[in-house]
């Protein structure tokens, strides 16, 4: 196998590694600020592991993930200001003069759980990321999820009782969205206190299990996967995991089937393997 770069790039850190595989990679971390002075340490990490015959990028977005596309290789609409229209792939590109394979930072995940972890020999499957923010992608018939760009699955609308919740939401765009109601911030905000601090017992998690699957029951039903990963710093709460299922079965009421949800195989790992994992298809 030859050894790849891959980059988990995300709002506050780019996870960094070189390797093929989950048993022999090299992993540093430098923290996202500026795109200049992040960009220049993630390379320093990469020349000093050389060599590296390919990269791929698993990257925040919105990104522009089509190769055909004159601004493929770039992060788009983000409100992260100074990275907004930068030439990621490109940068990357003419820094190390290794070939770049670019992706969403969850459609990356969603490879490396595919090639090495929870999803493994699934054709239909989804990997969500339930943190900061909350992201999908994942694949159909065996290819990973793009359209005219990619999706954005976090965003999506659900049913929000503002009789039970008054919280308006934490997302900058649609406000009440899923992300808006059910990404960390979120419930800091509706708690005044972050998920690791809230107890097993609190409301909190029966509220954020309710909005969980209120997504989750609409894209099996549009999706038809054959198995949900669910990651991100908020499903580190292992009893999400059962109210998620519960509950998912209660919305779908015997309808279609619910499959299997369960967390990421390769755990804090996978989205940066997943990038390991983007650069093997070059
Ligand atoms: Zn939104």
């Amino acid at each position: 196998m030859p050894r790849v770069g891959g980059i988990e790039a995300g709002g506050t850190k780019f996870v960094c590694a070189v390797g093929s595989s989950p048993d022999d990679i090299d992993v540093g971390e430098v923290p996202t600020t500026t795109p200049d002075e992040t960009i220049q340490r993630a390379v320093a990490f990469f020349e000093a592991h050389q060599p590296v015959s390919a990269i791929g990028i698993g990257s925040f977005g919105p990104i522009d993930p089509n190769p055909t596309s004159k601004t493929f290789g770039y992060i788009t609409a983000t409100p992260k200001l100074a990275w907004k229209n930068f030439n990621f792939a490109g940068a990357i590109r003419d820094s190390l003069g290794a070939e770049v394979a670019f992706d969403t930072d969850v459609n990356a995940a969603a490879l490396g759980e595919s090639r090495w972890g929870a999803a493994q020999g699934l054709d239909n499957f989804l990997y969500l990321t339930i943190g900061t923010g909350i992201g999908g992608g994942g694949m159909v018939n065996g290819r990973l999820m793009h359209g005219r760009t990619h999706p954005e699955m976090g965003h999506i609308r659900i049913p929000h009782n503002r009789e039970q919740d008054p919280y308006k939401g934490s997302c900058p765009y649609h406000g009440d969205c899923l992300e808006g109601l059910a990404c960390a911030p979120a419930i800091y905000a509706r708690w005044g206190q972050s998920g690791e601090a809230l107890p097993d017992d609190h409301k909190a998690w029966d509220l954020e299990a309710h909005y969980l699957a209120l997504g989750i029951a609409s894209w099996i039903c549009t999706l038809s996967p054959q198995r949900i990963v669910l990651g991100g710093g908020v499903m580190s709460r292992k009893k999400l995991y059962p109210l998620v299922r519960e509950e998912v079965s209660a919305l779908l009421n015997g309808y279609v089937e619910a499959p299997e949800i369960v967390p990421p195989l390769l755990g804090a790992r996978a989205g940066v393997l997943g990038a390991i994992a983007l650069a093997l298809t070059l």
